[in-house]
């Protein structure tokens, strides 16, 4: 199969699996969406939603983040993960807005990355989600999928990129990016499990990779059957057998 066609399978399934796509952040304004994505770098986004709405009331704006010390931007986002850096981060990045930006976030990639704390992925997701320009953010979840899917071959999260911007079309990306996550993040474990049962991988994934995540070697990576494990895959106990 080619990966068009992959490609074009995998959204309609998602489409019917995951037919809503809120945004996970919650904010309520470009700014607020950039900090809270910088924030969101090895932390659920569940515990950025939990210190954002403290941080936001105290310095909703860049100009009013810029007046608090690192210290006082750290007492609200304690909790996150590398909180410390982020808090010296969030004050440095509103410094520049003010100085550079008159205190609006930039809808540009250059202009995004060339911001404390803000690399590729964050950049992408606010040129997204805070301005609907098509862009393909890859976290951890996608870019597993991407290879499990044969979509990708997994080699640089910037190859996953690229790879799938190809293969699907543009104005898809926006949508597309966070019906992954959401999947990624309801239906799929990052370790080693049963994809033979999946109505995905199931017939997305090569016999190789099914087998290697199986945690077997493969029998035959030319064709047979996939191997079976002893444990059940979500999948298999049913969660996404509607499809
Ligand atoms: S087999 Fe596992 S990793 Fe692949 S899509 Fe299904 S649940 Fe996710």
């Amino acid at each position: 199969m080619k990966r068009s066609e992959k490609g074009e399978r995998i959204r309609a399934i998602l489409d019917e699996l995951i037919p809503e796509v809120p945004i996970p952040l919650d904010h309520q304004s470009p700014y607020q969406l950039l900090v809270a994505v910088a924030l969101s770098a090895q932390t659920t986004d569940e515990r950025v939603n939990m210190v954002t709405p403290g941080l936001f009331a105290a310095a909703p704006t860049p100009k009013e983040m810029a007046r608090l010390s690192a210290d006082q931007i750290l007492e609200h986002i304690r909790t996150c993960g590398l909180a410390p850096t982020k808090a010296k981060n969030v004050k440095k990045m509103a410094e520049q807005l003010v100085e550079l930006h008159d205190g609006e976030v930039p809808a540009s990639f250059e202009a995004l990355e060339a911001l404390p704390g803000v690399g590729h992925k964050t950049a992408s997701v606010v040129m997204a989600q805070a301005f609907d320009i098509p862009a393909f953010p890859v976290d951890t979840h996608i870019h597993r999928l991407a290879a499990r899917w044969g979509l990708s071959d997994g080699r640089s999260v910037e190859k996953t990129e690229r790879d799938l911007k190809a293969v699907f079309p543009e104005d898809s990306w926006n949508r597309l990016h966070l019906q992954i996550i959401y999947f990624g993040r309801q239906y799929c474990p990052a370790q080693r499990h049963d994809l033979a049962g999946c109505p995905i991988c199931g017939w997305a994934a090569t016999k190789k990779r099914i087998a290697e995540e199986a945690g077997r070697k493969p029998r035959n990576t030319g064709g047979g059957a996939a191997p079976r494990t002893r444990g059940r895959s979500k999948a298999r106990r049913g969660r996404i057998s509607e499809v």
